[in-house]
């Protein structure tokens, strides 16, 4: 199937996911996730109407970057080193993967000095695997108040990778995890926060992330196919 194909395909599941939840399919954005595609797979992407591109590697996303322009929204989904973040400022427009002080307060710093603001999302770790990136469920809420007053940042909502299982409902509960977090954070009322994005749901199990309220779905391989390398 061509990439459109595969997205009209997976647009029509969201709409079912949202149907039995009762919410509105406008509420959930596609992020197609491009690491290891081509620009011409993007571009076609793209043509059928993604807003939003996922890439996880700065240097890789700057090539791509080149070639696509910045009619697109660029977030970065994947790690990011803190002697990469000048490079990332210059075209995403969100960091997804802002999970420590340290990085988010040289995000800040960088921002101040390019003299841009950026969109960013806390990671969460909800699995409690060790070997993903993410702050612990329980740090979260001080870590958004933390943040938040940093300059040139806007931190407007959570993303988390659930776990790594062959069952979508098995993944649910961290879906559950991170909504109950964003829903705790924005009864908290904290200034300079009003959260409104969760991020969660991949190839695998989007549709239950959509049941529990995902606004952004990180979407890979139901697009462009299984990845080559
Ligand atoms: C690769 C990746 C995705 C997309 O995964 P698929 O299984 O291909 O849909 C989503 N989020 C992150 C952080 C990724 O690295």
């Amino acid at each position: 199937m061509s990439v459109k194909e595969n997205l009209y395909h997976i647009q029509d599941r969201i709409a079912a996911a949202c149907a039995r939840v009762g919410r509105s399919q406008h509420d959930v954005n596609i992020v197609a996730v491009s690491k290891t595609v081509g620009a011409d797979k993007i571009l076609e992407a793209i043509d059928a109407g993604v807003e939003m591109i996922g890439e996880n590697r700065v240097q890789e996303a700057w090539a791509k970057f080149q070639e696509i322009g910045p009619s697109v929204q660029w977030h970065l989904v994947g790690h990011l080193q803190t002697n990469k973040v000048k490079q990332a400022l210059q075209f995403f427009n969100v960091i997804q993967s802002v999970d420590s002080l340290h990085l988010a307060s040289e995000i800040s710093k960088r921002a101040v000095m390019l003299g841009c603001s950026v969109e960013v999302l806390v990671e969460v770790n909800t699995s409690g695997e060790e070997s993903k990136f993410g702050q612990r469920p329980e740090l979260v809420v001080d870590f958004v108040a933390q943040i938040a007053q940093l300059k040139n940042i806007s931190v407007t909502g959570l993303m988390t990778i659930g776990a790594f299982l062959p069952d979508p409902e098995e993944v649910r509960p961290c879906f559950v995890k991170l909504r109950k977090l964003l829903e705790r954070i924005n009864t908290q009322k904290i200034e300079n926060v009003k959260m409104r994005h969760l991020s969660m749901g991949m190839t695998n199990d989007f549709e239950v992330a959509v049941e529990e309220g995902a606004t952004l779905v990180r979407i890979g391989r139901a697009i462009f196919g299984e990845r080559v390398s």
